[in-house]
């Protein structure tokens, strides 16, 4: 076995992220945790445990441009040297991250805004905004993973397979032989991963439909024979189409209360978030946001739902 997990704590809600240290040269990290004080001691101990210091990491694998997966990296490379390698579809976070923020707050303030979000919640989760952004920072890349795309680690090849939905850029990594598949947070064993609404990769393109996404992604990996996946939170996962399938059946379900919710009357997307989730808060607001927004795409491309402006915002109706 030369894959090792270390878990590296975190601050956010999901609570601690799983990293993965590949011996083998180059010795490989996959994914880092966030940029704390303290996930960066973990981190050293974890490895020094495998009998490897920082400074020996020569490749840095990263499945997606959250915070709590790519925090670090900077620091990593300026102790190490290592190389960073991602799907292109992120290369703004490493290549110009005040852009890719920018882009991001741009656009999450205008969805707010058609959503129906009351503006003291938007100026609260504004001020919240630069809170986020010390969890990570810019570092250079021009090394890119793209769908099918191969890489050897420790004598095996292993292939990069795109799966979007939970983000957008985001990757998992395939052995055939062994049937090891690295995840990130497209599979999670105790939890839905969930499909967060990103702004569009350049001004005046659609955004993505994140879930839309997401479920395609999900029955591209349940086509492959995986006998240990290994996820960015939680547990290891031996039965994934099992899991892929309660995850398809629960956004089936999640589609079908919110189909019911606006067979009652038109309403925006904020509306069906405070019916559906009456207890979220702060940025659990986005989190509501995305999943309701996914399932409204979802219900538009089945032709059961209509959006329509109206005083400035979007009114969703069943049709
Ligand atoms: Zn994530």
């Amino acid at each position: 076995m030369t894959l090792h997990k270390i878990v590296i704590p975190t601050s956010f809600p999901i609570g601690p992220v799983n990293v993965y240290l590949v011996e083998g040269d180059p010795l490989t990290l996959i994914d880092t945790g966030p940029r704390t004080d303290e996930a960066l001691q973990t981190l050293e101990q974890g490895v020094a445990a495998l009998g490897y210091a920082l400074g020996d990491i020569r490749r840095i694998i990263i499945t997606h441009t959250h915070p709590d997966h790519f925090g670090l990296v900077r620091q990593l490379v300026e102790r190490s040297g290592a190389s960073i390698w991602t799907h292109p579809f992120n290369a703004d976070w490493f290549n110009n991250l005040a852009l890719a923020v920018q882009r991001r707050g741009e656009f999450t303030l205008q969805l707010f805004k058609q959503s129906g979000v009351p503006d003291a919640l938007i100026d609260m989760m504004r001020q919240m905004s630069p809170v986020m952004g010390q969890f990570f920072e810019e570092a250079p890349t021009d090394h890119w993973l793209d769908d099918g795309d191969t890489l050897e680690m420790d004598g095996a090849l292993w292939q990069t397979v795109f799966t979007p939905g939970h983000a957008g850029g985001h990757i998992a990594l395939y052995q055939p032989q062994t049937q090891q598949m690295v995840v990130g947070d497209h599979l999670l064993k105790y939890i839905s991963s969930n499909p967060l609404i990103e702004a569009p990769h350049a001004p005046g393109l659609p955004r993505a439909k994140a879930l839309v996404q997401y479920l395609d992604s999900l029955k591209k990996v349940a086509a492959l024979d995986v006998a240990v996946a290994y996820p960015g939170h939680g547990d290891n996962i031996n039965d994934h189409r099992l899991l892929i399938a309660e995850r398809i059946s629960f956004h089936e379900q999640r589609a079908e209360r919110i189909a019911a919710l606006l067979d009652q009357g038109e309403r925006t997307a904020y509306q069906l978030v405070q019916e559906m989730f009456p207890r979220l808060a702060d940025f659990d607001i986005f989190l509501g946001l995305s999943e309701v927004i996914g399932h409204l795409d979802i219900l538009q491309l089945q032709g059961r739902v209509i959006e329509a402006p109206r005083n400035g915002h979007l009114v969703y109706a069943s049709q």
